[in-house]
């Protein structure tokens, strides 16, 4: 498989192939540092991802609210994990870091606003 590394703004071009010496196993070439190797087999063993998006936000001056997941939750689970965002709604004001939504979907990750507002 090819992909992109996103750990870092460098993007480096990856090619995940299988370990034939190791059946579990798997050989990340075009990575320029470790994270790389890391990103790669996990992108073949358990892919997962930060979601960013923003919910609407009421009695402010902006109508939306940057949100994030404070950390990365499993990739087959975005679709229903957006759907959830979409849904959402909040009162201003709101502190950077604040939790939105506890432990999404059970993945034990938090949606977080990423800005203040008031
Ligand atoms: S392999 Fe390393 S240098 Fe290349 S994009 Fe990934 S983190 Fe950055």
């Amino acid at each position: 498989m090819d992909t992109i590394c996103i750990v870092c703004p460098i993007g480096c071009r990856l090619t995940i192939t299988k370990d034939t010496t190791n059946p579990d196993g798997y050989i990340v070439s075009g990575n320029q540092c470790k994270r790389g190797e890391r990103y790669g087999i996990l992108e073949m063993t358990n892919p997962t991802r930060v979601i960013t998006s923003t919910i609407k936000i009421n009695n402010s001056h902006l109508k939306r609210l940057p949100v994030k997941t404070n950390g990365a939750i499993p990739k087959d689970m975005n679709f229903k994990c957006m759907e959830l965002i979409n849904s959402l709604e909040v009162e201003a004001p709101v502190k950077v870091g604040e939790v939105i939504i506890r432990d999404i979907l059970g993945t034990g990750i938090d949606l977080v606003a990423s800005r203040s507002m008031e």
